[in-house]
């Protein structure tokens, strides 16, 4: 059979290349980067992930993460506070990317660092090491390859993410002791908690409007952040990067449409992008990852896995984006704060709702 070429060994493409490697099939992954390396991501690992991984054989809480199951919401002065309906992680990317691209080589996948696809031409990933033929899977997240646009229209794309590492002083462990802290204001939102090792994550994301009336700088931003209650905390903290890393241009709510006529196995966030504010989209790549491995090894053509993918995430991404667009109102804040005071089981239906069905994740093996 030809050879399985993935290319981005973030957790999507980590958990195809382990899966393939454990059917026998013995994979190559392609990652532009040469070492580990940080993400944009608020490092929150849902139950659901956590159950992809374990079903792939590894073993998170040996990475020492940090154990969330509380989540604290705030708006302004006004704070809910409720019950996770499951314990999540809270873990660095570049742990946890890393750890899985070791067990993917251990299981017999072949990973290539600092080999960068350049595009795709007919049955052939061009890369800085030359061309390389095989079915492909593209696993790129956030970036986009060129020739291979993602269609956006209609999705949420005025936002720029913001991520920053803090030293976990005693102070700091002790205020966010098994929690996540998400804090809803003006034009935007963040989420703050404890991670392994010792660090606290702050990842966030404002509208780029607001942002360029702030000043358009990080420390106009942090200025205003560290003024609301629930990010108070974080005024005199030592922050661990040299600079925040940012993006923009994410497209929230984007899923790819199945065309009969594509070779590629799209995924992770090339095939859906879920909105951070209440989205699972690391549990989301690690299901594409392995869904698009078994059908691969089934025979099943790009078309039939992008259709069932599709099928299995849709809803949770539309609600999830329906949900960012609404909690990022004025309005939107007040309800979700004082609805989830006044029904703190809410917070347990809406991460049902926004979740891959656990008939689906069963359907992908886990
Ligand atoms: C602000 C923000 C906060 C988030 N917070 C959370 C959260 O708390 N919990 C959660 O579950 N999800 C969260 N997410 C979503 C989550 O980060 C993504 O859904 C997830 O990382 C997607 O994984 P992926 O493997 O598709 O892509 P990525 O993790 O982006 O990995 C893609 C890999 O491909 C490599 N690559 C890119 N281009 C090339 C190329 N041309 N050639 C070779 N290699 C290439 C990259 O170096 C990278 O390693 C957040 C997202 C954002 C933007």
């Amino acid at each position: 059979m030809t050879r399985a070429i993935i290319i981005g060994g973030g957790l999507a493409g980590g958990a195809a290349a382990a899966r393939l490697a454990q059917a026998g099939a013995a994979p190559l992954l392609l990652e532009r980067e040469v070492a580990p390396h940080d993400k944009i991501c608020g490092e929150f690992l849902s139950v659901e992930a956590g159950r992809h991984l374990a079903a792939l054989g590894f073993d998170v809480a040996r990475l020492g993460g940090a154990r969330i199951d509380t989540m604290r919401l705030h708006s302004g002065t006004r704070t809910a506070e409720a019950r996770l309906p499951f314990v999540a992680t809270g873990i660095t990317r570049r742990t946890l990317d890393a750890a899985l691209l070791d067990h993917a080589t251990a299981a017999g996948a072949e990973v290539r660092r600092g080999v960068s696809v350049r595009r795709i031409e007919a049955a052939s990933a061009v890369t800085s090491a030359g061309d390389i033929a095989g079915r492909l899977m593209l696993a790129t997240g956030k970036h986009e390859l060129r020739g291979q646009p993602r269609d956006t229209r209609g999705t949420i794309d005025g936002l720029i993410g913001f991520k920053q590492f803090f030293r976990a002083t005693p102070a700091l462990r002790r205020a966010l002791a098994g929690a996540v802290e998400v804090t809803v204001f003006n034009g935007g939102y963040a989420g703050l908690q404890c991670v392994e090792a010792d660090r606290v994550n702050l990842c966030l994301l404002v509208d780029s409007g607001r942002f360029r009336t702030m000043g358009g700088t990080w420390p106009a931003l942090f200025a205003m952040l560290v003024r609301e209650p629930g990010l108070a905390m974080l005024a005199d903290a030592e922050a661990l990067l040299a600079k925040p890393l940012t993006i923009s241009a994410v497209p929230y709510g984007f899923l790819v449409r199945p065309a009969a006529d594509d070779p590629l196995y799209r995924l992770g966030d090339q095939a859906a992008v879920i909105p951070s504010f209440c989205g699972d989209g690391m549990a989301m790549a690690l299901h594409g990852g392995r869904l698009a491995a078994d059908m691969m090894t089934a025979g099943a053509s790009p078309f039939a896995y992008q259709t069932r993918l599709r099928g299995d995430v849709a809803r949770q991404v539309r609600l999830a984006t329906a949900l960012q667009r609404f909690g990022t109102t004025r309005i939107g804040r007040f309800a979700l704060v004082a609805g989830l005071g006044a029904v703190p089981a809410a917070l347990a239906a809406l991460a049902r709702w926004t979740r891959v069905e656990p008939a689906a994740v069963a359907r992908a093996g886990a």
